[in-house]
């Protein structure tokens, strides 16, 4: 589909490396928007910026770690140094680390915890004086928080990663109060299954072959789609929020 609405809009997108985040980038991109590309292998970015200029649009790539503030203070420079100030930020960075909790692996549930929650909230302090600036100036203004379906359904031995993404959806909704008053449209995209790298982090054998099983059995979401209802919910009037989007695959109970 497109999306003429997204035409002069400034995008920052986190984890657009791979999976939903490029799909996402893209999109923007192909509808006009500049897209700022956040995360931590430039390779990826170099590339994905190199084929949205090869399609006609425009992106910046930002080398980024969102567990270190110092590095998104300095991507944050580096955007408005490049693009002045955004008004569409899509925090979609995330890491999926199953395991046991009896394993007690703190390393995963801090690295999980110091991406999906605390990585968001570097990236929503970062910009959301953008947003609140575009919005007076009358424009469109988005922050999009990419969740998942772990942030009300549980699965057995995600307990961490659940609870992150339930504490990321509660604060999309929190925020709302604060920012929907001043026209900032606060978004909560919860998906299910999507073919991504998100799984090949996993170290956990038996949980890998678990994940895998399911993709097998559920004809799962592609990071195009989600990266369409992304780009339909920010191209919507700006008097509209959608606020909270459930996007599972059809077969996934
Ligand atoms: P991917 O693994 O393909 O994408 C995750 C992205 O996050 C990568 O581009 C990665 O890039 C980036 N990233 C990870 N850690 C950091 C960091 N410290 N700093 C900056 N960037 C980082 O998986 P998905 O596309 O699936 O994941 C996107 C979001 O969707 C995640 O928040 C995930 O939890 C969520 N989600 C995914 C589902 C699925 O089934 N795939 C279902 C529901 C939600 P790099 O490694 O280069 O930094």
């Amino acid at each position: 589909m497109t999306y003429p609405a997204l035409a002069h809009r400034t995008a920052v997108v986190t984890g657009a490396a791979s999976g939903m985040g490029a799909a996402t980038a893209r999109l923007l991109a192909a509808n006009g928007a500049r897209v700022a590309l956040l995360a931590r292998r430039a390779d990826r970015l170099e590339a994905l910026a190199a084929d949205i200029a090869a399609d006609g649009g425009q992106a910046l790539t930002v080398a980024a770690d969102i567990t270190d503030q110092a590095s998104v203070d300095a991507a944050a420079e580096a955007v408005h140094a490049a693009y002045g100030s955004v008004d569409l930020v899509v925090n979609n960075a995330g890491v999926m680390l199953p395991n046991p909790l009896a394993d007690g692996r703190i390393d995963e549930w801090t690295r999980m915890v110091d991406t999906n929650l605390t990585g968001a909230l570097r990236i929503v302090r970062a910009f959301t004086a953008d947003l609140v600036g575009a919005a007076a100036r009358g424009r469109a203004a988005d922050l999009v928080n990419v969740s998942s379906i772990a942030s009300h359904v549980v699965f057995p031995d995600y307990a961490v990663y659940g609870a992150t993404k339930a504490a990321l959806t509660q604060l999309s909704a929190a925020l709302r109060t604060e920012l929907g008053p001043r026209d900032v449209r606060v978004s909560s995209v919860e998906p299910g299954l999507t073919d991504t790298e998100l799984g090949g982090h996993i170290d956990n054998p038996a949980l890998r072959d678990q994940l895998n099983g399911m993709f097998r059995a559920i004809p799962a979401l592609g990071a195009q789609d989600v990266a369409d209802l992304i780009a339909y919910t920010v191209s919507r009037p700006p008097h509209v929020n959608l606020r909270h989007l459930v996007v599972l695959p059809t077969r996934q109970a």
